[in-house]
């Protein structure tokens, strides 16, 4: 494929076009250069895909529109939000130890998950930045007690506003350090619940995977047989949105 006139044909004939947010479409909370213009261009093709787990797609629409980046919430599918549905809809009546910020924790008392520290069926971890090391003792010893995980995301790090942030596989890793042998599945990227949700009802070839992660946005999309497009935040690293429209 060569760029950019090949990456802006896959773009303009897609039907479904899926996209990363952190690295694609903003950096350090602020919107990369041309973002804005893309989401307008792409319009209702557009499916926003993020391994994010702190935010509800709700907060986080309404947290793009203050920064330019129009996308209703329902084009919008994350990482711990979507950990939640699955909670609701796999095991409706457990008792759930959620590690989350109090957005993920709202809304998971709106699905109505029966939420617990004692005694949990099961433990849902999403990146909780204020977690502290005897919470998450309390989680391996219940763990160890046999109680299963699940975690939003695999990945070990984001880029934050200072630096790399650590994020929930970091602290899934550390359990499973701590516990070897122990499995705890996810639901964000590479794994294909969000690829699913934003193809809708399009095929994996009429759509395309726009991302800047090769481990999870590629990698995932490529599993799915959908074609995918790496960017970069930078200009100076490669193609980055603005190269796309
Ligand atoms: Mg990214």
């Amino acid at each position: 494929m060569t760029y950019p006139d090949d990456y802006r044909a896959l773009v303009a004939g897609a039907r479904r076009i899926l996209c990363d947010i952190d690295g694609c479409l903003i950096r350090g909370g602020q919107p990369i250069d041309g973002a804005a213009a893309f989401v307008g261009a792409v319009r209702d093709r557009l499916a926003l895909v993020s391994n994010n787990s702190t935010d509800t797609a709700k907060g986080l629409s309404d947290r793009l529109a203050r920064i330019g980046i129009e996308v209703p919430e329902t084009q919008i599918f994350l990482a711990g939000e979507q950990t939640l549905l699955h909670v609701q809809a796999a095991y409706p009546d457990a008792r759930v130890r959620l590690i989350a910020t109090d957005a993920i924790r709202d809304r998971a008392e709106t699905l109505g998950l029966h939420l617990t520290t004692e005694r949990p069926d099961l433990i849902v971890l999403c990146r909780a930045p204020d977690t502290t090391l005897a919470e998450l003792e309390s989680v391996l010893v219940q763990i160890t007690h046999g109680v299963s995980a699940i975690t939003a995301n695999p990945d070990l790090t984001h880029p934050g506003a200072a630096g790399p942030a650590i994020e929930t596989g970091a602290v899934a890793g550390m359990l499973q350090t701590c516990r070897p042998g122990l499995s705890i599945p996810f639901v964000g990227k590479p794994a294909a619940p969000l690829f699913l949700l934003g193809l809708q009802n399009a095929a994996p070839d009429e759509a395309i995977m726009v991302g800047d992660n090769p481990e999870t946005d590629i990698i995932g999309a490529k599993r799915l047989r959908i074609p995918a497009l790496l960017i970069h935040p930078d200009t100076s690293m490669g193609p980055t949105i603005a190269s796309l429209i």
